[in-house]
């Protein structure tokens, strides 16, 4: 274990996870200087909370390491290439993220983790993970962006069989001695490529969750690039390579059977060559993207060993969080469906795959995004679309060029009210059996604090639609 005591350790950056961090490892002895870049308010306030408990913090000075630093625990958000990591770099000081702080704290009986990450679905399959180990009786928590933070996960009082956690790539990029039970890469869309440099580089962060994996490295068949970062991983020996796929599956695969998801890589009986797990129906919403994630949770709580029994009745159990595919009424024969996080274009076109008649809306921040390819493949399921936000106009040429015939709405509005607009336009377009579903393909906050406010927005402009009708 890793001896805090005395050393002087340099936490970067306040808020989420720097706080925290800064409390336990003043807790274990550290000498603990926190710098940041910011000194507004919030900031301020932190800083008085930690100063009265004998931390240094230096506000507004985000870039100096302090002088004998050992080491640097900063928040994942921060960007590779500050001057702060050169200056650590030239003076051979380590640099941990939250997770990595996490992982070395762990007790010598701690829970194993079942790790997931992927460019989108990660939320939704730890959570469904949970659901599962929890319905085989196991002492569990979803544990990551929403749910239980790791520091509580691992430092408090419950006592876990096994964490479901979820990892996003700047985790991944500072958490070099992290070894998971088992792990699973969902998908590899280009996202945050502005903070990883490439996608070469983005895509050996999100490899680093397979590093030292002791059973099983899930990956999705149907995206090649996750099966290439399981044999660039350096794995323990006996840890098998486990696909997932919509498709009838290969040995050492899950996969669907006519309706069943069936496992064909941990198999009890072997008389058999594939369990059933459950049926399609069980999973909500059953959308192909979501039945993946589904089958990717299975493959890591088998890799636990957990029953297939479990399986079915953790799945059954779930219920997906708001703002994700949640169906919001039906009007007028329309039903009208919230994906708010959809805010890349990775994610909005697995929405959009799974409805066959659509009047869309979206628009947004691009964040440097390109929507030819997301209109081009969604452009037969469209019966319209209506676009709101900063950067509607990129959503509008694309459907200008691959989907001319489709009726596009272009509200030219980037405030709060734009989105009850955008919702009667929509009934305008919809015919009865359509769906109207809010996927916007961007983020949010050109028009509203986040996505959760923006979904809220439409649900609250469609309860409208329906109250008027009644
Ligand atoms: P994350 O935690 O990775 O952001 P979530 O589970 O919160 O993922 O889902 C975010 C959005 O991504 C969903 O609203 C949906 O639009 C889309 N999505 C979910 N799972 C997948 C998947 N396996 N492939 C593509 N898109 C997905």
């Amino acid at each position: 274990p890793y001896e805090f005591q005395g050393k002087h350790v340099t936490v970067a950056g306040l808020g989420v996870s720097g706080v925290p961090a800064a409390k336990v490892l003043h807790g274990r002895g550290a000498i603990v200087t926190v710098v940041n870049d910011g000194a507004d308010e919030r900031a301020r306030a932190q800083a008085d909370e930690l100063e009265a408990l004998g931390i240094t913090v230096r506000l507004g000075d985000g870039d100096t390491l302090p002088e004998g630093s050992e080491l640097i625990v900063t928040a994942p958000g921060w960007k590779p290439d500050k001057p702060l990591f050169a200056a650590a770099d030239r003076a051979g000081v380590p640099v941990w993220g939250d997770v990595e702080l996490a992982w070395r704290l762990r007790g010598p009986d701690a829970a194993p983790w079942l790790a997931v990450t992927g460019t989108n679905g990660k939320t939704t399959t730890v959570q469904m993970l949970a659901s599962i180990l929890t319905a085989a009786g196991l002492r569990t928590a979803a544990v990551g962006n929403i749910g239980v933070s790791l520091l509580d996960a691992v430092l408090g009082e419950e006592p876990y069989d096994v964490l479901a956690v979820e990892l996003s790539s700047y985790q991944l990029h500072w958490a070099p001695s992290l070894r998971a039970h088992s792990a699973a890469v969902l998908n590899l869309a280009p996202d945050h490529l502005d903070w990883h440099g490439s996608m070469e580089a983005y895509a050996a962060d999100k490899g680093r969750i397979y590093e030292g994996n002791r059973v099983a490295c899930v990956y999705n068949v149907a995206d090649k690039a996750t099966e290439d970062l399981v044999r660039e991983a350096d794995v323990e020996e006996g840890c098998r390579a486990i696909g997932f796929t919509l498709g009838t599956p290969a040995p050492s695969q899950l996969g669907i059977v006519e309706g069943i998801l069936v496992d064909r890589a941990f198999v009890e009986n072997r008389q058999k060559n594939a369990q059933e797990l459950a049926e399609v129906a069980d999973v909500d919403p059953p959308a192909p993207h979501n039945i993946a994630n589904a089958l990717a949770a299975a493959a890591l709580a088998r890799a636990f060993g957990v029953p297939a029994q479990a399986v079915r009745d953790g799945l059954r159990a779930f219920t997906p969080d708001a703002h994700r595919i949640a169906h919001v009424a039906d009007v007028d024969g329309v039903a009208y469906v919230d994906d708010s996080k959809a805010t890349n274009t990775h994610a909005a076109e697995a929405s959009l795959a799974a409805y066959e008649s659509i009047v869309w809306i979206a628009g947004g921040l691009a964040k440097g995004a390109t929507f030819d390819e997301l209109v081009a493949k969604s452009a037969p399921r469209l019966r319209g679309a209506v676009l709101i936000g900063a950067d509607r106009e990129l959503i509008r040429e694309a459907l200008a060029r691959h989907a001319p015939e489709v009726p596009v709405v272009d509200l030219d509005r980037t405030d709060t009210g734009a989105m009850r607009a955008a919702v009667q336009e929509a009934r305008r377009l919809a015919r009865t059996g359509d769906t109207v579903l809010l996927a916007p393909a961007c983020a949010s906050m050109d028009m509203f604090a986040n996505y959760n406010k923006r979904g809220d927005a439409f649900a609250d402009a469609v309860r409208e639609l329906g109250s008027a009708e009644g």
